[in-house]
């Protein structure tokens, strides 16, 4: 499964928001593909949907998707020079699929800065550097190789050319993914090249409370990250709303004027930074939301239920969620004309109801 590394200089409350996050973890019965290690967290996805459609189905149980967050300790300023915990740290981000920081936005005299001041934007840029170096020594070794290999005819001339173009853009001082599509980078040649600040970010603000509902205070962080998504959160509260009741946990969130935990919208957004969606298939039995990659097959689709339903795909039944719930059931769906049969090439949307038809 893809994960998102949570990055983040000391004491900026990681431990905090990992500790938060872990109490939220899924039932480790349910998911028995989550081998549930020490430094990862396996979160559901809030999904409204899934409750209508188990009142539909009459489903027993609701299972939906989950996004996997590790913990990956050691960044300090010269990790990438093997300082601190430096080499394990590189390790680690490289497994990820996203890289997640989260900033320090609290004040808090108790708590010591590692670098004597709460600043947002230099936090964000003392990681960033971080990454920018270990990338530029990845290529520094990388392209005279690359180099030899394709006069050697061993290794296609877009790869070289790729890792150059990547030096340029590092050299700025810019990730490769803040520097986008203009950079002329192709991200699969990127990865392939094992360069890390390609990876997709977001950004986790660590608020005082009262920043919460700080429209003004949002909009300067988001404008620090951008495109980079930003959420704003108070990893104390999220660790406080872990340990409660649901009812007790909307009261508390009221009480501070937040609609959505912070844990649920990092979940979404993790979700979606990742380029991943879902789909639906209920029953009686349980209503459950399946991980596929944006722009996948119905027999890819199919692939995750499992391997024989893609090899032996026939067709997909599929109805909307929102034609569904609108319908009331799944006979006056097909009644109105709702539920379509969709052949191999069909694209998933987010949020299609499905019913497979294969051969085994
Ligand atoms: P880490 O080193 O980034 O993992 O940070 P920790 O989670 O251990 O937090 C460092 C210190 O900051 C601890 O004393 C936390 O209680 C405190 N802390 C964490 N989050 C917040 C917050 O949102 N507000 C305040 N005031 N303190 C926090």
């Amino acid at each position: 499964a893809l994960s998102i590394g949570i990055v983040g200089l000391p004491n900026v409350g990681k431990s905090t928001l990992f500790n938060a996050l872990t109490k939220n973890s899924v039932l480790a019965a349910n998911y028995p593909f989550a081998t549930i290690e020490p430094n990862v967290g396996v979160v559901p996805l809030k999904d409204a949907r899934l409750t209508r459609l188990a009142e539909i189905f009459g489903s027993a149980r609701i299972l939906p998707a989950t996004v996997s967050f590790v913990d990956i300790a050691g960044i300090v300023r010269g990790a990438s020079e093997g300082e601190g915990l430096g080499n394990k740290f590189l390790a680690n981000i490289r497994e990820a699929d996203a890289i997640c920081q989260v900033v320090r936005a609290f004040g808090d005299d108790d708590v010591v800065h590692v670098e004597g001041k709460v600043s947002p934007r230099d936090d964000i840029e003392t990681i960033n550097t971080e990454l920018v170096l270990a990338d530029l020594q990845t290529l520094e070794s990388a392209v005279p190789r690359l180099e030899k290999e394709v006069k050697g005819k061993k290794t296609p001339k877009e790869l070289l050319d790729a890792a150059v173009a990547a030096r340029t853009v590092l050299e700025r001082g810019d990730t490769l993914y803040a520097a986008g599509a203009e950079a002329g980078v192709d991200p699969v040649l990127a990865r392939q090249l094992g360069l890390l600040t390609t990876k997709p970010f977001l950004y986790v603000f660590n608020l005082d409370e009262d920043g919460l509902t700080d429209e003004a205070l949002h909009e300067e962080l988001a404008a620090l990250v951008a495109p980079a998504e930003a959420i704003y959160l108070n990893a104390k509260l999220e660790a406080d709303l872990a340990e409660l009741e649901d009812e007790e946990a909307r009261e508390l969130l009221e009480s501070v004027g937040v609609e959505e935990p912070g844990l649920e919208q990092l979940a979404r957004v993790g979700f979606d930074t990742l380029g991943l969606q879902t789909y639906l298939t209920a029953g009686p039995k349980e209503s459950r939301a399946w991980t596929i990659r944006k722009g996948w097959t119905a027999p890819q689709a199919a692939g995750v239920i499992h391997t024989d339903f893609e090899r032996g795909f026939i067709k997909a039944e599929v109805v909307s969620f929102e034609d569904l719930d609108a319908a009331g059931s799944m006979a006056k769906a097909k009644e109105a004309g709702r539920v379509r049969i969709e052949g191999k090439d069909y694209v998933m949307n987010d949020g299609d109801v499905v019913e497979f038809r294969f051969n085994v």
